[in-house]
């Protein structure tokens, strides 16, 4: 999508951190991390969000997060992180660009506020 930001992103115009990247998930630093580690994992495939995902594209959101499964094993926090999809305004969703937050570097409270 031309005015989606993700999708920019994903296409180099606007620049990001990137830490993993394969055929179907791009994944870079969060812009303002929450946690010491707080990456975003998104689709290749423009999809605006889990609420109007269809069953076609459960493979790629599977991807997404098995991606940041690896990125989590590399970084050596595989026994302590959470992987967050924020789903629509009132959940904190701010770009509708599906992507799967992942947070780890620190103790994780449950349940999240
Ligand atoms: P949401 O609030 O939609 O679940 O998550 C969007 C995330 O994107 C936020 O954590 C926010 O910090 C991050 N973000 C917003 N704009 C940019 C950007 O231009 N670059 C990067 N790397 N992250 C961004
Ligand atoms: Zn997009």
């Amino acid at each position: 999508m031309s005015d989606c930001l993700f999708c920019k992103i994903i296409a180099g115009e606007i620049p990001s951190k990137n830490v993993y990247d394969d055929e179907y998930t791009y994944a870079f630093e969060d812009i303002d991390p929450k946690a010491p580690t707080h990456v975003l994992v998104v689709p290749k495939r423009h999809i605006r969000g889990l609420k109007e995902a269809e069953a076609e594209d459960a493979e790629i959101i599977g991807r997404c997060h098995l991606a940041a499964a690896e990125i989590a094993r590399q970084r050596n926090i595989e026994n302590s992180y959470r992987t967050v999809l924020n789903v629509g305004p009132g959940s904190g969703q701010s770009v509708f660009h599906l992507h799967v937050h992942l947070l780890g570097g620190r103790g994780l409270k449950w349940p999240p506020g």
